[in-house]
């Protein structure tokens, strides 16, 4: 008798688990390929987008700027100097401050550009911004357009049987208007001609807009007919400060469903290993309803928090004891390694 009844109620446990797991109540963790795997090839190249759905990431990144002729593109800069040999290809084409905007070049122009990892001038000199990672103006890359990158990932998915989600980001929204282009409609557009048109599905449009993520929940997306999860991303500048106390974070959550933090707005960057300063943020955040997946966990020479000593240890203490939801990484691969053993 008190067998059969501690059996019972083991089994209640069980599929009690079970039920919650696949009702989504306790939502699964998950890795977002930032710029693709972009630690090991040119960052948002379709090679870089093609090794991190092989690693095994739940969502791929994409930046997306608009060109003259009004195409979309994914590249992270709105302008082509720090990833691309524009500045050679194109003389003269350069605004007052010296930097090529893709706004000024068709796409045909962009496709003639050649890729390669990016760099920062030092003494005049371009000199590649992560050392260790893909030499330098080695091998051949493109700039793709925001439709073949959705068709790369669809095309996988079906081949596959997976079902990767991608995770747009409209890059310097206002830019894009003072411009005259209206880069959130035209990239919703391109979303639902994709068919990308519900909450349910595996997409997060992000942007670092306020008003942008506002206009999308109000106008945009009510005019579409469609209805997607939107992402606000936030730094640690002034324009933010307003958002990180409760009442902030309600007003936020009822426009967002996911929140975007510089990963060291949860915890400082003075933090010690015995003493880890994690900020309130992602308690005032799911207690707006928004998931939370900060950004950029990198495991380059420089890039992992002192406080951690390793990128896995980073992550522990990002994942399980800040609580975040997702976590932005060039290294698809080691963060889905590691909550994989988690
Ligand atoms: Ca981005």
């Amino acid at each position: 008798m008190m067998d059969s009844r501690r059996r019972a109620v083991q089994l209640i446990g069980v599929l009690a688990m079970g039920l919650l797991t696949s009702s989504g109540a306790i939502a699964q963790k998950i890795v977002v390929a930032h710029r693709g795997a972009s630690g090991y090839l040119p960052e948002h190249t379709l090679e870089a987008k093609a090794m991190a759905y092989a690693m095994g990431a739940d969502y791929i990144e994409q930046d997306v700027v608009m060109t003259k002729d009004d195409q979309l593109i994914v590249i992270h800069d709105i302008t082509l100097d720090r990833t691309t040999d524009v500045a050679e290809k194109f003389p003269g084409r350069a605004r007052a401050d010296g930097k090529h905007y893709a706004i000024d070049f068709t796409l045909a122009e962009i496709r003639q550009l050649a890729v390669s990892e990016g760099a920062r001038i030092v003494n005049g000199e371009r000199v590649q911004g992560y050392a260790a990672r893909f030499p330098m103006r080695t091998s051949s890359f493109r700039i793709a357009t925001l439709a073949e990158e959705l068709e790369l990932i669809q095309g996988l998915n079906k081949s596959t049987g997976r079902d990767i989600g991608i995770y747009p980001e409209i890059k310097s929204p206002e830019f894009h208007l003072a411009e005259g282009k209206d880069l959130g409609r035209a990239l919703v557009a391109e979303l639902k001609a994709y068919g990308y048109t519900s909450k349910a599905q595996k997409v997060f449009l992000q942007t670092f807009s306020w008003e942008e993520v506002k206009r999308l929940r109000d106008e945009i997306l009510p005019e579409a007919g469609i209805d997607l999860k939107l992402v606000m991303l936030v730094g640690d500048e002034e324009e933010y400060q307003w958002m990180f106390n409760e009442s902030g974070m309600q007003e936020v959550g009822r426009y967002a469903d996911g929140f975007g933090p510089e990963k060291s707005l949860l915890i400082a960057p003075d933090s010690t290993p015995g003493n880890l300063k994690i900020s309130n943020l992602v308690e005032l955040a799911h207690a707006s309803g928004m998931q939370v997946h900060p950004y950029t966990f990198r495991a380059d020479e420089g890039q992992v928090a002192k406080w951690a000593g390793s990128f896995e240890a980073m992550l522990e203490a990002f994942f399980f004891e800040a609580e975040i939801d997702g976590a932005f990484t060039d290294f698809p691969d080691r963060a889905v390694e590691f909550l994989r053993e988690r």
